[in-house]
């Protein structure tokens, strides 16, 4: 048959592979996906999409999609009734809870699966465990960033949205592979620089595609960022390039911001980060005098051992040349996974409850006590732990169980090894999730979920936009939506919500949470969206902060820094430093995107990129085996030699079929925020052996 036929069903979706949030029609026939079609009216997007959301669907229907629950007994995995499945998980955790106490639960939630969703997993933590210990997976990656917009600006989001991008004088991007990791969104900034003449700086350890494109590409030694961008704020505002008008009507603390940067002269920044002074004055100049200024940053800033800091020093930055609150400004953090904005906004933090409202504060906890029937006492005012603490304390006394929503814990957190050791010393351990992960085979029961093809519900990208997604097809087998699971186990925990769709969990959320009151599905219908916070009427908030900064007095603050030494540096021994991140075609452990040959075929190799000159020096060739070992392990993998990395660094993709990276890095983290620095993994190199 031909497709164009009649039965071809077009469904408005959502793509699930990053924050960008591209959203186009799936046309199908039945389960078979024919084509994803982009539309011009969709909002983040356009008629744009990358490799990933036009072709990387095929998992939908792999064969090994989990369809049944399972239930763990002799060491083997039987299958099981969702009954007998969920009376297990309702039984053991209530079992848990009463006799050991709530705080002996951790829940980690999807960044994948939807706000409602998410919303459920922190409710069924708060309000049946008793436990404010939720989380979802950007500890791993974006946390440090919400915490620098939270010291300077106050809200924990991209200050506009990628029209703002586009219509900005001038793009910084930091420690960001946009092409790769947020392609539509490079797509459109190679377009406003070609256009309109955009000016583009980057700085990054790693020559990527947009560094090849930038007018200045500042190349700063591992760990170092936060340096040049404290002495660029410090020339600035010596050589009276600041916008004065705006530090002295909009921001607290500039007299003792000033102070702080005394030792970052840029002396003392080319000594550190290796970028010569005349560069880091030039890109400071090229910021302090264009008109509005967005600077993007990623993960090469934030998984960091100071990541936190860094990322503040980046919006002290943008503080200091006035650019928040106007069109085409403000800072950027590129969120990753399509909903790991989603996932905190709507509750999965151990601090706060949906709408980033503080559990610790009483008028807070009230408020949400009231909503959801129980006395305030019900709710605990602790700060719980979160994805590090629980998975290092996985096992011990400290947390006997866990339930793991649609995350590959056991393949994307720091030491690999003390992970899985973790995990099988847990008394008990849940996960949901559409495939038996490497996570899932630690579990005692799993419970089969469905992607987001076969549900309804809302994402949000990284501009803050809460989009709608339709259900394309039916459930796989028995596997079935995370919100009806949730809902089935929080009434066999004895809490009847009775939820039919997940535009009534929505509505509950919105009629507690300030940030989301104007949110409806009646409003998101469509190709409608909302930019968070969203008044009571409807109207959205595409910019943050024309009206003033989310603080106390409005006023944004310039939040003093110190240096401190990154956690783990090169020494005799391990004298390389191992940089890491995503490429275009894949997605994490390839879960997904390694069930097609579409993109498996245009990249089926792990690899680490080699500088030039230490090929030479160690006689390496493309296709070379080699020994990668840090302090933790080691890994065998074939060398790509390329001028994409310099000296003393090396590069790998986090996508592997087999843990691999993580069995390199440590688990020395952020303070702050307890981010593992993933990005300071010091390591040395063997070539291996012909065969
Ligand atoms: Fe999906 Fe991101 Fe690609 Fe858009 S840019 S299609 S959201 S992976």
């Amino acid at each position: 048959k031909h497709w164009r036929q009649p039965e071809v069903k077009r469904t408005k979706t959502v793509c699930t592979y990053c924050g960008v949030g591209c959203s186009f029609e799936m046309w199908t026939r039945d389960r078979q996906i024919l084509k994803v079609q982009p539309v011009e009216h969709a909002p983040a997007n356009g008629i744009s999409t990358c490799i990933k959301g036009k072709f990387a669907w095929d998992f939908v229907n792999d064969p090994k999609r989990l369809t049944t629950p399972l239930i763990r007994e002799n060491g083997q995995f039987r299958e099981a009734s969702w009954d007998e499945a969920l009376d297990l998980v309702a039984r053991r955790f209530m079992q848990i809870r009463d006799t050991e106490g709530p705080e002996k639960i951790g829940f980690i939630g999807s960044s994948k699966a939807s706000n409602e969703e998410a919303y459920l997993t922190q409710k069924i933590a708060r309000l049946i465990i008793g436990t404010n210990s939720v989380d979802n997976s950007s500890r791993y990656c974006q946390n440090p960033a919400t915490k620098g917009l939270f010291r300077t600006v106050g809200y924990g989001g991209d200050a506009g949205t990628i029209e703002d991008m586009e219509k900005a004088e001038l793009i910084v991007i930091v420690g960001s592979n946009l092409s790769e990791n947020h392609p539509v969104i490079a797509s459109k900034l190679k377009a406003a620089r070609k256009l309109r003449g955009q000016k583009l700086i980057v700085a990054d350890v790693r020559g990527h595609e947009m560094a090849e494109r930038a007018d200045i590409f500042l190349r700063p030694n591992a760990s170092t960022d936060m340096i040049w961008a404290s002495a660029m704020a410090r020339y600035i505002l010596d050589n009276d390039l600041a916008d004065t008008e705006f530090l002295e009507t909009k921001v607290n603390q500039v007299e003792e911001f000033r102070e702080s940067l005394a030792p970052f002269t840029m002396e003392f920044a080319e000594q550190k980060t290796g970028i010569p002074k005349q560069q880091l004055i030039d890109a400071a100049e090229m910021i302090a005098r264009a008109d509005s200024v967005c600077l993007l940053w990623a993960m090469g800033i934030t998984q960091h051992s100071h990541g936190a800091d860094i990322s503040t020093s980046l919006s002290n930055l943008l503080l200091v040349t006035g650019n928040y609150g106007k069109p085409g400004t403000g800072g950027y953090p590129m969120r990753g996974h399509n909903n790991v904005q989603g996932a905190s906004d709507f509750g999965c933090l151990k601090n706060m409850y949906p709408g980033y409202e503080k559990v610790s504060n009483d008028e807070v906890r009230a408020k949400w006590a009231k909503a959801w029937g129980v006395p305030p006492e019900k709710l605990s005012g602790e700060v719980g732990s979160d994805n590090f603490l629980m998975v290092q304390d996985a096992g011990t006394e400290k947390l006997q169980a866990m339930y793991i929503i649609g995350e590959e814990t056991a393949f994307s957190d720091a030491n690999a090894n003390s992970v899985h050791d973790s995990f099988s010393n847990l008394e008990f351990m849940v996960v949901q999730d559409i495939f038996l992960s490497r996570t899932a085979q630690f579990a005692d029961v799993v419970l089969p979920a469905c992607p987001s093809v076969e549900k309804e519900g809302t994402f949000t990208n990284t501009e803050r936009r809460i989009q709608r997604f339709y259900q394309v097809m039916p459930p796989l087998g028995n596997s079935r939506p995370d919100w009806e699971i949730l809902t089935d186990l929080a009434k066999r925990m004895g809490h009847d919500w009775g939820y039919t769709h997940p535009s009534e969990i929505m509505a509950e959320c919105a009629g507690i949470s300030e940030m989301f009151k104007g949110v409806s599905y009646e409003r998101l219908e469509g190709w409608k969206s909302q930019c968070w916070p969203v008044r009571e009427d409807g109207t959205d908030t595409p910019l943050l902060y024309t009206d003033g900064f989310h603080t106390d007095d409005g006023k944004a603050v310039l939040f003093p820094l110190e240096w401190k030494e990154p956690a783990e540096g090169p020494d005799a021994e391990y004298d390389l430093m191992l940089d890491n991140g995503r490429m275009l075609e894949h997605f994490q452990g390839l879960n997904q995107t390694g069930r097609g040959e579409r993109l498996m075929s245009r990249s089926p190799n792990w690899f680490v990129e080699v500088s030039p000159e230490l090929a030479k020096e160690k006689n390496i060739e493309d296709g070379t085996w080699v020994k990668v070992t840090s302090r933790r392990g080691s890994v065998e993998v074939q060398a790509l030699v390329t001028e994409r990395v310099r000296g003393k660094t090396l590069f790998m993709p986090i996508h592997q079929g087999k843990p691999g990276l993580n069995l390199l890095t440590g688990e020395h983290h952020d303070p702050d925020v307890n981010t593992p620095a993933y990005k300071e993994t010091a390591v040395k190199l063997e070539v291996l052996p012909r065969e």
